[in-house]
């Protein structure tokens, strides 16, 4: 693996910032932690960069140790790129001094083909005598991955790098920097609260809650196999709705029976909590299941209804935006799972 962390820990006095994190990441892949405020990602993220020691376990790029307890290899030995969220370029050297900056031990002319081919990647060669000042936010943080990535790091670590721009542009860039990681085959961990970023930049995120990694997968099995209730509750929307489990493939609820496999560690009479996400729950004009609207929230495509159910819980449902129903009207709704995502009843 050309990345590994086992049962990495770090402690601050009492608080445990990450706590026993495992995982790993193939060369040329890029993963994300994800978490919110405060869960350990920044940390975790630190520990990697060697700007934070650990207390237990360890780190390792291309299988050498850079990190264990009593062992820090220093930041500039780990031949580890960042991009940080305030792109962090010297104002008054140019771009393509800045993207020239980290390539020490070449000759000039080779800092310098290699800081335009840079360039040329993140599409900004026409940029290169620019400052700073002089280029927009997204064009800096091009700029600052270009840097990261011209020494040809081993790994790039990219902290929140979209936070301070507007949204529009953080969608945009998200999918553009994975195309130039993508397209020099870097190895990436990101770290970032923001879960649309996460989804379009990484092949693997992990969902950090207290300094654990709940989970560590692709966001496809985020979404649809989510491992915790914690995980199914972060990740996307969605509502839980009471159920006793009837059978292998069967779970009876207030909505009558649903079919669909049940995990494999429940039995019949277990109860249980079962997942609906928006796209579980399909308009359909000739179910018998009729539900009322209570909210409505126009997305372009397609409303996302909130429906009540007789018991006050609420059940959410992507609907194309041609069926324009008012608050109060009561539609018909089909409930269609492959497979069962369900947690013991809490409570
Ligand atoms: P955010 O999204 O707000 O940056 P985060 O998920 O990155 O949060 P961390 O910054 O890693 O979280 O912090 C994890 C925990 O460790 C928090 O409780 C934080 O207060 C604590 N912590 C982080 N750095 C330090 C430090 N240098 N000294 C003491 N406590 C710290």
């Amino acid at each position: 693996m050309w990345l590994e962390m086992r049962g990495v820990e770090r402690r601050f006095g009492k608080t445990v910032a990450v706590s026993g994190l495992d995982l790993t990441l193939p060369q040329g892949a890029i993963g994300c932690l994800l978490g919110p405020s405060g869960c350990g990602k920044t940390t975790a993220l630190r520990c990697v960069a060697g700007f934070e020691p650990v207390d237990a376990g360890e780190i390792f790029a291309r299988g050498r140790l850079l990190s264990s307890r009593g062992v820090t290899a220093p930041p500039a030995s780990r031949n580890i790129g960042m991009v940080f969220q305030d792109y962090a370029l010297f104002p008054h050297l140019t771009v393509l001094d800045n993207v020239a900056f980290g390539l020490h031990g070449q000759s000039r002319p080779a800092r310098e083909r290699r800081a335009l081919d840079m360039l040329e990647i993140v599409g900004l060669l026409e940029c290169r005598e620019r400052y700073p000042h002089e280029i927009s936010g997204g064009q800096q943080q091009r700029v600052a991955l270009a840097r990261a990535l011209a020494p040809q790091p081993d790994l790039v670590l990219l902290d929140e790098p979209f936070s301070n721009l507007d949204i529009d542009l953080r969608g945009r860039l998200s999918l553009e920097v994975r195309g130039i990681l993508k397209q020099v085959n870097a190895t990436a961990l990101l770290v970032t609260h923001d879960q649309n970023e996460a989804f379009a930049m990484a092949d693997l995120v992990g969902v950090m809650q207290d300094g654990r990694l709940e989970q560590w997968d692709a966001s496809y099995e985020l979404y649809h196999r989510p491992a915790t209730r914690f995980v199914a509750d972060f990740i996307g929307q969605g509502a839980f709705l009471p159920g006793e489990v009837l059978s292998a493939d069967a779970v009876s609820t207030e909505l009558g029976v649903l079919a669909g496999d049940v995990p494999l560690q429940y039995r019949a009479c277990d109860q249980i909590d079962l997942l609906l996400r928006p796209d579980d729950v399909l308009y359909d004009e000739s179910s018998p299941l009729m539900l009322e609207i209570v909210q409505k929230a126009f997305r372009g495509a397609d409303f996302l209804y909130t429906l009540a159910l007789p018991s006050g819980a609420t059940l959410l449902s992507l609907v194309p935006s041609h069926f324009n129903h008012g608050l109060g009207d009561r539609i018909g709704v089909r409930i269609e799972l492959d497979h069962i995502v369900a947690f013991t009843r809490s409570g």
